[in-house]
């Protein structure tokens, strides 16, 4: 995860708010709704926190397909 340089706005559609993180556009979940232009996608703060509760729950979701349930 990088740092973002001042002035780049979130990636999320509809926001606009300064981007806090930048992640590489592949780990972005279909559920979030961004404009990549490139391999980063920038988050502000708001996102970033969603962000992490989406790939949290992704990430159960294949602890339990590898443990064979
Ligand atoms: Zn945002």
């Amino acid at each position: 995860m990088g740092k973002v340089s001042k002035g780049v706005k979130c990636s999320v559609i509809g926001c606009n708010e300064p981007a806090v993180k930048s992640i590489a556009a592949q780990r972005i979940p279909s559920s979030m709704k961004v404009e990549a232009s490139g391999r980063r996608v920038y988050l502000c703060e708001k996102h970033y926190k969603e962000f992490k509760k989406l790939t949290k729950k992704e990430r159960m979701v294949e602890k339990w397909r590898y443990a064979g349930v």
